[in-house]
Formats: structure tokens, C-alpha cells, sequence
């Protein structure tokens, strides 16, 4: 991957193993409870569509979608997209992914800041993400010391950019939790489906803690190699 080619394995280790444990974290716990029906026996897809009904947003779908940990909601199409698991299953996991999902349709409903700003940097940070990889054929191409320190300060830049991104992705997540567990309460669900809910979503919030932890450190990793260069 690309950052081990920047700096090495060994620099890499912490956050590698962090992210490892967060994952394997999120997994076992996501797993746990969507072993776990729901005491109302709700579907994922009833859950959202209760949501929405509540929240009175009428111009969004909620449809079934391939793939394992898949959900999301897409904001340019207006369409909350489960996984099978999560649109048919009547687990704990299921609603409380569900109501996740819901909370970013109600995020974009309401004008929610931190969401405007997420979405306003999303072509950016993906332009980001490209020059990225375009910088490191460069370097291996031109790998002299008159182009070092272009390549090093806009990989800076890009890394910032994506750092940014993922900086303001965190109150996006959290508060579409917040959102979700208040749903739940709300729904009148058991005090175990409750705690279940915040569990997984905690968890699963964890993993955007993880991603913004290793740009920052690859970012200020890059930081002390060009000043160590110049
Ligand atoms: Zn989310």
C-alpha cells in the first residue's frame, strides 16, 4: 500500500495495529448482536421506515443492498441503502444500523452543519486520494532531489485535505448515533436492545477515530521527514 512506501512498515506499526484492533473490535461486536433479535422483532427496514415516517421525510427510499457492513445513505440519490442482513434481519444490529443510517437522512434534512461541510469537501478529498498515488509514481520516476520537495509539500497538502475530511466526518458519525440511539429509546425497544445499539455504534464509530488517527499520523510523519530533507 501506498503510505508503507512513503514510510515504512516500522513507522506504520502503531496505527496498523490500532485500526487491526478497532476492526476485529467492531466485527466481533457487530456480530454478537445481530445474533441477537430484537425484542419488538423488527426489521431493519421497518425500523428506518418508522424513522422516516416520524421525522416526516416522504422523499427517501430505503432499499436492499449486496454486500457485508454496505449501509449507507446517499444523499445525491436520496436513498437509504441495508445490507440483506441489516434491510430483513430483526437483530439488535439490524435496527440499530438501520436507525444509523436514518440519523444522516435527517442530518441532510435538517441542514446539519458538519454534513454540509463533509459534503462540500468530498470532491476535493477524493481529487485528494487520486493525486496521492499520481505523487508516488512521480516520485519513483523522479526521484532527484529537485522534485522532493514539491512532491513532499503537495503530498502534505493532500494529506491535510484527506486529514480534514476525516475530521469532520467524526461529528457527522457520532451525532447520527446519538440520532439513532434516541430512536430506539423513542420506539419504545428494551433496555438490552438499547444498550446492544449503542454498543455496535460505538463501535463502529471507533473505526472513523481509527482512520482519522493514522492521516494524522502519516501527515505528521511526512511533516518531520520534509523538515528533516530541507
Ligand atoms: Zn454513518
Amino acid at each position: 500500500m501506498f503510505h508503507y512506501y512513503y514510510f515504512g512498515i516500522f513507522a506504520m506499526l502503531p496505527v496498523i495495529l490500532f485500526g487491526l484492533i478497532v476492526q476485529m473490535k467492531m466485527q466481533s461486536t457487530y456480530s454478537k448482536y445481530a445474533a441477537l433479535r430484537n425484542t419488538k422483532g423488527m426489521t431493519g427496514a421497518q425500523m428506518a421506515a418508522l424513522i422516516l415516517r416520524g421525522a416526516g421525510i416522504t422523499d427517501v427510499q430505503i432499499v436492499c443492498t449486496n454486500g457485508h457492513l454496505s449501509d449507507h445513505f446517499d444523499p445525491t440519490k436520496k436513498v437509504i441503502r441495508l445490507s440483506e442482513g441489516v434491510f430483513n434481519g430483526t437483530s439488535i444490529a439490524s435496527v440499530g444500523v438501520a436507525a444509523h443510517e436514518c440519523g444522516h437522512a435527517i442530518q441532510h434534512a435538517v441542514g446539519y452543519f458538519p454534513i454540509r461541510v463533509r459534503s462540500a469537501v468530498v470532491g476535493i478529498t477524493n481529487f485528494s486520494s487520486k493525486l496521492l498515488y499520481i505523487l508516488m509514481i512521480a516520485s519513483i520516476f523522479l526521484n532527484s532531489y529537485t522534485f522532493s520537495p514539491v512532491i513532499f509539500n503537495l503530498a502534505i497538502l493532500c494529506y491535510a485535505v484527506i486529514f480534514f475530511f476525516q475530521l469532520v466526518t467524526l461529528p457527522v458519525e457520532f451525532n447520527a448515533s446519538a440520532r439513532a440511539v434516541a430512536q430506539i429509546e423513542s420506539a419504545g425497544f428494551g433496555e438490552e436492545d438499547v444498550r446492544g445499539v449503542k454498543k455496535v455504534l460505538s463501535a463502529a464509530a471507533m473505526t472513523y477515530v481509527a482512520s482519522a488517527i493514522t492521516v494524522l499520523w502519516q501527515l505528521l510523519l511526512l511533516i518531520s521527514r520534509s523538515r528533516r530533507n530541507n
